[in-house]
């Protein structure tokens, strides 16, 4: 299906498109709808509440009756916390796949919890594999449930989340998801991938603004966690029976930041919901990576990993290069660009998400050729040791 030239209005105040992986440009309508103040209380506030959740549990599909969704206060990373605290049982044993810095903060919140987990860390970006993650369920009995992340954000790479799920299931361990950012742009269907629990957040493909996160969870898992939470504020089981009996939030809900993600999903679902969302970020992408390409950049992933979210490229090799210089000239011809996330050589990440469209990831190219030039860069070439890295991974494929 060829995509729709959308050309969506640019930013109202002008301020520079965000190409990061959310906060996130947004539509004008989404802020807009921030401009009532709601009663947390209120009927009207809880039919909004309400509607968050089904609507967002419409997007797992026909699947959804095994599930409920439950919305927590704070950025992405409370409601990865919440999901660990809560679904990991006091006894239980948890394996984090990382191959990232998420993983690693998984890993970091299973420390403060005090609970138990085997930590496979597979470095900057290589994938983490079925067979591999076979061999470890297989020699650990204790393991309970496996974290896997699903877009892995610090690197870009598409976790290859069927592969891994499927172990998962026949090995008879329970399956929990990081799709922060990938969730409403790259499908998720509990009928081929089934999970006990995965969260996401407001602000990430959605394209609302930062405030809360969301726990989809098996209605099974839900009501044998009741007393498994450490924490007050982070206990998904609570906060859904408090939900569930009076619609309402237990503690103040981010009331603006839900009537604008409201907004957001009814854009999500005219947009074509997920899969709409995915063919114009997937389109975003590829407009973006053959320019930068075209320029003589270089890409950390190739084809098979590439994520439609986030893309890492390595630092030109040339002396005139300076990153900071790069995103001083991108940000003053518009466009807020991200640090790279890589431990072995410098790169830098362009997102491909939010409302951002074709002409959009075209002055992204446009910008970055007068940036390379502004500095004198003759050649956007990274250095040898970015290739060897590229190698590592290429001999990965099957
Ligand atoms: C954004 C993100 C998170 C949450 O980060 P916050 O800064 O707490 O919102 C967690 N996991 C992944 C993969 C992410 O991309």
């Amino acid at each position: 299906m060829p995509l729709q030239e959308v050309n969506f209005p640019p930013p109202k105040f002008g301020e520079p498109y965000l190409l990061t992986p959310g906060p996130l440009t947004t539509a004008f309508e989404v802020k807009e709808a921030m401009l009532k103040d709601w009663g947390s209380w209120d009927g009207e506030f809880r039919d909004l509440t309400k509607k968050l959740r089904s609507s967002l549990l419409s997007l797992l599909g026909p699947e959804k009756k095994l599930y409920d969704c439950v919305p927590i206060q704070g950025s992405g990373t409370y409601a990865v916390e919440a999901m660990l605290g809560t679904f990991v049982p006091k006894d239980g044993k948890l394996l984090v796949l990382a191959n990232g810095a998420y993983g690693l903060r998984a890993a970091q919140t299973m420390d403060y919890l005090n609970r138990n987990y085997h930590l496979l860390d597979k470095g900057d970006y290589l994938p983490p594999r079925g067979n591999e993650v076979a061999d470890i369920l297989e020699n650990d009995k204790a393991i309970t449930h496996v974290l896997v992340i699903h877009c892995e954000t610090s690197s870009g790479i598409l976790n290859p989340l069927e592969e891994i799920g499927a172990v998962v299931k026949s090995a008879g361990r329970k399956l929990l998801i990081d799709s922060m950012s990938a969730f409403g742009a790259v499908p998720v269907d509990p009928q081929r991938i089934e999970f006990e629990a995965m969260v996401s957040s407001a602000n990430k493909c959605i394209e609302g603004v930062p405030g809360f996160g969301f726990v989809f969870a098996k209605l099974s898992a839900l009501q044998a966690s009741k007393g498994n939470c450490h924490s007050l504020s982070l206990d998904v089981e609570a906060q859904w029976s408090a939900m569930e009996k009076s619609g309402q939030w237990r503690f103040t809900p981010p009331t603006h930041v839900v009537a604008a993600f409201l907004t957001a999903l009814e854009i999500h679902k005219e947009e074509g919901g997920v899969s709409g969302r995915g063919a114009r970020y997937t389109n975003n992408r590829d407009i973006m990576v053959s320019g930068m390409r075209d320029l003589g950049f270089e890409t950390l992933l190739d084809e098979q990993w590439l994520s439609p979210i986030i893309v890492t490229f390595f630092c030109p090799d040339d002396q005139a290069f300076d990153f900071q210089k790069f995103y001083d000239f991108m940000k003053s011809e518009g466009y807020i660009i991200y640090p790279g996330k890589l431990t072995v050589v410098d790169s830098f990440r362009i997102g491909c998400i939010g409302r951002m469209d074709a002409p959009v990831m075209k002055g992204v190219v446009a910008a970055a050729k007068k940036a390379l030039g502004s500095m004198g860069v003759k050649s956007a070439a990274p250095p040898k040791i970015a290739l060897m890295e590229r190698q590592r991974l290429s001999e990965l494929k099957e």
